[in-house]
């Protein structure tokens, strides 16, 4: 658009003035000399160059006015109003959707993340092996060692895990028919005899409160019962209802 405008100043310019052309030597210093300047207006170039005398022809005329163009977007001025101008690029405050996905992405898994912390912060770390009633303590009875403590109820009852920890043992057991055995992170093994079934399998992790099996009156049982036994980590039976009491469960 602006070459147009040019070229029409540019033939009004040869029609009304008719100069005789110059040498050719200074043709090339005036373009020389605009593409210096640079900041021209190429409109007001044209003219200059016309009034300074050319050729008859237009389109001779055409050729250094844009070199002179030309030369001023090289040297970087006068070209402000040229699309493409790196100075005028707007560069702030984009939207990339995408990125403002990931970031509200990130910050919902921030959010999960805390509230599954806080979940687990919440979580009990210890239950109660079984509902039911103490029917026998860790002890002395009947002329022998009882080394666990029973909870009596109807078969079916569930019975949990009473500690987080992995599946050590699931299945016979000499005595107690069926067992499953768990172990704790600190080396603690929690036992648990006379089950029905069991839903576990050895290398499981599982949850304090998870249920593991059912009560059942497999082994040696004189009724239904869970038979629920700790071992310390050297492998000492240790009385279940003094370790359950010291985790905050009563029994
Ligand atoms: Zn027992």
């Amino acid at each position: 658009m602006l070459e147009e405008a040019t070229e029409r100043l540019a033939v009004r310019a040869v029609a009304s003035h008719r100069l005789p052309p110059p040498p050719s030597a200074l043709r090339g210093r005036i373009v020389v000399a605009a593409v210096a300047v640079g900041a021209f207006a190429a409109a007001g170039a044209g003219q200059t160059l016309h009034a300074l005398g050319s050729s008859d022809t237009p389109s001779d005329e055409v050729t250094p006015l844009a070199s002179a163009a030309d030369g001023a977007a090289a040297f970087g001025v006068g070209g402000q109003g040229h699309a493409g101008s790196p100075h005028i690029l707007p560069v702030a405050k984009t939207t990339d959707p995408a990125a403002e996905a990931q970031k509200l992405a990130k910050s919902a898994q921030i959010a999960a993340d805390r509230e599954a912390a806080e979940a687990e912060a919440r979580r009990p770390k210890f239950a109660r092996p079984a509902s039911g009633d103490f029917t026998s303590g860790y002890g002395g009875r009947w002329g022998g060692m009882h080394y666990g403590i029973d909870i009596a109820g109807p078969i079916g009852t569930p019975i949990l895990a009473a500690a987080d920890g992995v599946v050590i043992e699931a299945g016979p057991a000499s005595g107690f028919g069926l067992w499953v055995k768990v172990e704790h992170a600190d080396g603690t093994v929690t036992v648990y005899g006379h089950v029905d079934t069991y839903s576990v399998r050895k290398g499981q992790v599982v949850q304090a409160g998870e249920q593991i099996a059912r009560m059942g009156n497999r082994g040696f049982s004189t009724g239904p019962h869970l038979h629920f036994e700790v071992w310390n980590p050297d492998g000492m039976k240790i009385n279940p209802l003094s370790w359950l009491n010291s985790k905050g469960i009563s029994v």
